[in-house]
């Protein structure tokens, strides 16, 4: 082959000035009766490594009621690594509604002209940044599971699976501002706290009569989630995929779970088989989990399961076939019959775990 082959440029894009002044990331503070959403402090450790790329600061965005305890979570945001906070209170931001959150947020996005807004994949998040982007006329990329700057023309490149899952694509916002983004909880790891940490708090009135929203919060009846699975925050989960051929066998990954006071994840195959709650679901149609240790059996690792499980710390496949595509990312890998192997690390844990209470 010839050495003298064109080399390809990449072409500069030039951005229109008048968008040029749009400078700065921001990432929206998602609360909801005095609680923070830790997906926010998650977007913060992923905004504070875009912003550093920049070379701007990085903001939280509060919108709460007045009294509403709208100061400390910008604290708790400097805490995290915001450098200021933009504080909108008003008695309309009482209870999460579209109307006065869209026209807060883009009121401030009008004003202070950020480059990059960031929001959680949540039922809020998602709900607030397809108003906002369509209100400002601006791209949205959903569901990312990766942020970067191409640092050619500063643009956010978000990539997300694309194709049913088998693809992964990178889109750029290149002609509009701000670059909006939205990422599921537990894809981006959670950055150290940091007490002590300040920052600069900007208020900015919002302007909204009450009359003006027709919606309105008569009620609140919150989900009782206690009896739900919680694979998003669960430091441990079992996983059980369809090599574990029936329903009864599906108890094995239970009965380990049970031992290891783990959570019981499973593949889609599973869930459409009834095996399992569809709460329990890991990948890209289910949950993004990031716990301490992953033990998947009987999974082959297809990229729509491997999506939502491959940030855990430690991944323990067990699959019978030596060429699974998990064994090509899991950190340890046991070739054997699932059927086998659960009920032996369900003894070992158990006697292990009792010996250790003995010794107190
Ligand atoms: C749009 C879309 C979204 C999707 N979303 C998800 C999602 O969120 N989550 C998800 O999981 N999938 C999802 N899928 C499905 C995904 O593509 C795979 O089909 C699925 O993950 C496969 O599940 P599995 O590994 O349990 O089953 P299989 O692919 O059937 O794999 C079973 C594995 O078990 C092994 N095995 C067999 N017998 C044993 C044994 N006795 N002991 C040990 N190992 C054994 C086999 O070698 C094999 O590797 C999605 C697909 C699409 C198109």
């Amino acid at each position: 082959m010839s050495n003298d082959a064109p080399v390809k440029k990449k072409r500069k894009f030039e951005l229109d000035p008048r968008l040029a002044t749009y400078k700065g990331v921001w990432v929206f503070i998602e609360h909801e009766r005095g609680q923070v959403h830790p997906v926010s402090w998650e977007l913060l450790g992923e905004g504070r490594k875009l912003a550093d790329m920049l070379g701007v600061e990085l903001a939280g965005v509060v919108l709460a009621a007045p009294g509403d305890d709208g100061q400390r979570f910008c604290h708790d945001a400097f805490a995290y690594g915001a450098d200021l906070c933009y504080l909108m209170e008003s008695p309309t931001l009482k209870d999460y509604r579209n109307d006065p959150f869209t026209r807060g947020m883009t009121e401030l996005v009008n004003t202070y002209q950020p480059e990059v807004l960031l929001l959680g994949a949540t039922t809020q998040g998602r709900d607030l940044a397809g108003s906002v982007a369509t209100t400002l006329l601006t791209g949205l990329t959903a569901d990312c599971t990766s942020l970067t700057i191409d640092m050619d023309n500063r643009s956010l490149a978000a990539t997300r699976p694309t194709f049913g899952g088998s693809l992964l694509c990178t889109i750029v916002t290149l002609n509009y501002r701000p670059q909006m983004a939205t990422v599921r909880p537990r894809v981006m790891a959670m950055p150290e706290r940091q007490e002590g940490r300040g920052g600069t708090i900007i208020e900015h009135p919002l302007a909204m009569a009450e009359e003006s929203i027709i919606t309105k919060v008569l009620d609140y009846i919150p989900d009782d989630s206690r009896d739900k699975p919680q694979l998003p925050f669960a430091d441990i989960i079992v996983s059980g995929g369809k090599g574990l051929a029936k329903q009864e066998n599906f108890q094995l990954v239970w009965d380990l779970a049970r031992v290891l006071g783990a959570e019981v994840g499973a593949s889609r195959p599973v869930v459409q088989a009834g095996w399992a709650e569809l709460d329990r679901q890991v990948g890209q149609s289910g949950k993004t989990v990031r716990p301490k240790l992953y033990i998947a059996a009987g999974i082959s690792g297809a990229i729509q399961h491997r999506v939502g499980m491959e940030g855990a710390d430690c991944i323990i496949a067990i699959n019978n076939d030596p060429n699974a595509p998990i064994f090509d990312f899991a950190h340890y890998g046991i070739v054997g019959d699932a059927l086998q192997i659960l009920p032996a690390l369900t003894e070992a844990f158990r006697q292990k775990l009792a010996t250790t209470r003995r010794a107190g």
